[in-house]
């Protein structure tokens, strides 16, 4: 068996790595448009059943690559969720869902010794451990250079139609497999539009700030201000921490739909919001940085995988902020139906299917499938 996966970020490295460890070639074409450049990550304290579902196959994903390519993959992550008061009926179910995928919740008094500060009278802080993990996904792109057998192209790939088959076109070469996995982010889209085809994905630019600030080591997600926080997750931090300071990354969903290429840099009105958010929670911060990278979304906001104009034409994408939490349990169905020809119960919500032939030209991004209390 001779799979081709077209593009080798979050997705198609785990997609590359599961095949060939099950023995299956595979020709990665990847053209290295963006890639991680700090630890991504990967939380089971999601909203909907089916998601809390695929981020804790994700971590069996996760440990199976650690165990097999022996290097920790996963690094564990204390959390803090900062919920309305008016919000937390709401999250004791959820938490309850949480707790059955092996978290450890409890609702916490006070976050100041978190480095934190309240912001107001009303807000609930739940603490959280074995829910999060920083995903060490720099180490897992580097050795899928180094597999025996996997073939990888640098290089931009294009798909066509012919006679309900698919080609694949790379430097001027032709090349054939039985399956051809497109994993290629928000460039999904584009590519299959230029075979003549349309989905249901849009690509959006998502953006972070970095800031220096005085030491934090939880992730957290504020639902009060609508910002995330998070250490950086690298090695400087070690030597920051010792002089009780941190760089830690912020972002909010907020972003608009736009075409890779199109933009040039993070948005002022992005860094404005976020740098004041984050003060008002962290106290004093100095912005030393921001990036932004390009993500997809459908339009229900989660993912999707399936089939696309041709039995052997295999799509896997729409992650928007989520890749590395759900990502890794979908890209697992991908190879097991490649395998066995089924898709497994859990991939069945996420099948391209739900949309039929019935979708918007285009939508706004909505609120993302991983935020709480919306
Ligand atoms: C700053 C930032 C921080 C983030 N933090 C997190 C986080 O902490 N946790 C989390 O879960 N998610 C996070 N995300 C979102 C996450 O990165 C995405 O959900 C994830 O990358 C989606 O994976 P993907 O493989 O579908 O797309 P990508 O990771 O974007 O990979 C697509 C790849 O396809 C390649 N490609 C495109 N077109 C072609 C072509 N024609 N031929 C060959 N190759 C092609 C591109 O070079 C790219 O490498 C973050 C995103 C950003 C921008």
């Amino acid at each position: 068996m001779n799979v081709i996966i077209i593009g080798g970020g979050v997705i198609g490295t785990v997609l590359t790595h599961l095949f060939s460890l099950r023995g299956v070639n595979v020709t990665l074409i990847n053209s290295g448009l963006q890639k991680p450049r700090f630890p991504l990550i990967h939380s089971k304290l999601l909203r909907f059943p089916e998601d809390i579902r695929l981020a804790r196959i994700s971590e069996d994903v996760y440990m199976e690559l650690s165990r097999e390519l022996r290097v920790d993959v996963l690094r564990p992550m204390e959390s803090i969720t900062i919920i309305p008061e008016a919000c937390y009926n709401d999250a004791l179910h959820i938490m309850s869902m949480w707790y059955e995928v092996g978290a450890k919740v409890r609702v916490i008094s006070d976050v100041h010794e978190y480095g934190l500060k309240r912001v107001n009278d009303q807000e609930i802080y739940i603490f959280s451990t074995n829910g999060d993990n920083f995903v060490n996904y720099l180490s897992l792109m580097n050795r899928v250079h180094k597999i025996d057998g996997v073939n990888y192209i640098n290089g931009t790939a294009t798909i066509k139609f012919s006679d309900h088959d698919v080609r694949v076109l790379i430097n001027d070469n032709e090349l054939k497999g039985d399956y051809v996995i497109l994993a290629s982010g928000a460039w999904n889209s584009i590519m299959i539009r230029n075979a003549g085809l349309n989905v249901p994905l849009l690509p959006y630019k998502c953006q972070a700030a970095a800031f220096i600030s005085r030491g934090i080591s939880t992730i957290v997600y504020d639902y009060v201000l609508n910002i995330y926080v998070r250490p950086l997750g690298l090695r400087i931090d070690n030597a920051l921490n010792k002089l009780g300071l941190s760089i830690i990354v912020g972002g909010d969903g907020n972003s608009k739909v736009t075409e890779p290429g199109r933009d040039r840099g993070v948005d002022r009105e992005f860094l404005n919001e976020v740098r004041g958010k984050v003060r008002a929670r962290l106290g004093r911060v100095l912005l030393i940085g921001s990036r932004f990278g390009y993500c997809e979304i459908t339009p229900d906001m989660r993912p999707v995988v399936g089939t696309v104009g041709s039995e052997n034409l295999l799509l896997i994408g729409g992650f928007n902020g989520y890749g590395a939490e759900v990502g890794p349990a979908l890209a697992l169905a991908v190879v097991n139906y490649v395998i066995s020809g089924s898709w497994p119960d859990y991939a069945r919500p996420y099948l391209i299917d739900r949309f039929g032939n019935n979708w918007p030209s285009t939508w706004d991004i909505g609120v993302e499938a991983h935020e709480l209390c919306v």
